[in-house]
């Protein structure tokens, strides 16, 4: 790729996430393993989808790489996070890696999972030693999981939740359940429903309710709209559930500054709006234009959604 050849391996950002802050990113599954397909996706369509955990990479190579550029990334940092382009549970090193990053980051170490592995207690362990998990319950009937996240075959989503509550009640770290909301699809009351039903037997800080807020890997992916993520909150609040809708929530950083390498990195894991851009370095709009009109036409891909072009490197 691209924009990552110029950079590290494995490490990416800092990027914006929604429901973290400024994210140094850890990518351990390679572009694009995993064991859903979900239409939302925003790095793209699955290439191989599977549940067979495996060692994608050297371990020490991760690690090096991870303790030789920390120290020049790590300011403003909200979190380091093991995610990337696939689900990070694949990766048969997860647990060992947590505990390596953990010895040299100053900030919490998360992870953000599809959850389609809890139901191996080897992977619930590994887990364990995270400061921050965020697993996904986008659905509680097999027919919305296959129309949402286009599961591997194997994947029975009653298996998944009741995974995804045995874990929380066995965690003792920072539990954060996300819901993404695709207009058509997960959008009604009787889902959100069932889906309050397991969230009220997990053990949990909150749920963040979300949807599409970036070019998605399908384009049956809608967003639904603000009122209606409010309209779900009022509801799962009522059902007794400790929810919040993030919407595009960026946290600002202001009096910042970028390199172009640095851009190109932010943008060649994740497409990004000039106004995310403007937001993850701190810098004005038009510092952030002036840059992108740098890079070869060849290498950027910009894509429209609702009216707001995302740039991506080829
Ligand atoms: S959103 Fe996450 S779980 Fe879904 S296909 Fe993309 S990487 Fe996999």
């Amino acid at each position: 790729m691209y924009g990552k050849s110029e950079g590290y391996r494995f490490l990416f950002g800092p990027v914006p996430s929604r429901r973290l802050g400024r994210s140094l990113g850890i990518d351990i599954v390679p572009s694009k393993v995993c064991s859903l397909n979900c239409i939302y996706c925003e790095v793209g369509r699955t290439t191989q989808c599977s549940i067979m955990r495996q060692r994608f990479n050297d371990p020490e190579d991760i690690i090096n790489e991870f303790s030789q550029c920390y120290p020049s990334l790590e300011h403003g940092l909200d979190i380091v996070t093991l995610t990337g382009s696939g689900e990070p549970t694949l990766c048969s090193d997860l647990g060992y890696l947590i505990r390596k990053i953990k010895q040299i980051s100053k900030v919490p170490v998360g992870v953000l999972t599809n959850s389609t592995l809890f139901t191996d207690p080897q992977v619930r362990e590994e887990l364990m030693a995270a400061d921050v998990v965020v697993p996904s319950i986008d659905a509680a009937t097999q027919e919305t999981f296959r129309m949402i996240c286009i599961p591997h075959p194997s994947l029975k989503i009653e298996d998944v939740n009741e995974a995804v509550v045995t874990f929380s009640n066995e965690y003792q770290g920072r539990l954060l359940i996300e819901i993404l909301l695709c207009e058509g699809i997960n959008d009604n009351f009787e889902e959100l429903g069932k889906i309050a039903d397991i969230i009220k037997r997990c053990r949990y800080e909150k749920v963040q309710l979300n949807t599409v807020h970036r070019p998605p890997a399908f384009s049956s992916a809608k967003a639904v709209g603000s009122s209606f993520l409010l309209e779900a909150a009022l509801f799962l609040s009522k059902k007794g559930i400790r929810v919040e809708p993030v919407s595009n929530y960026i946290k600002d950083f202001s009096g910042g500054s970028m390199t172009r390498a640095e851009l190109e990195r932010l943008i060649s894991m994740r497409p990004c709006s000039v106004a995310d851009i403007s937001m993850v370095f701190g810098v004005p709009k038009a510092d952030v234009e002036a840059v992108l009109a740098e890079i070869p036409t060849e290498h950027l891909e910009i894509r429209d959604m609702d009216g707001v072009n995302f740039y991506f490197i080829k």
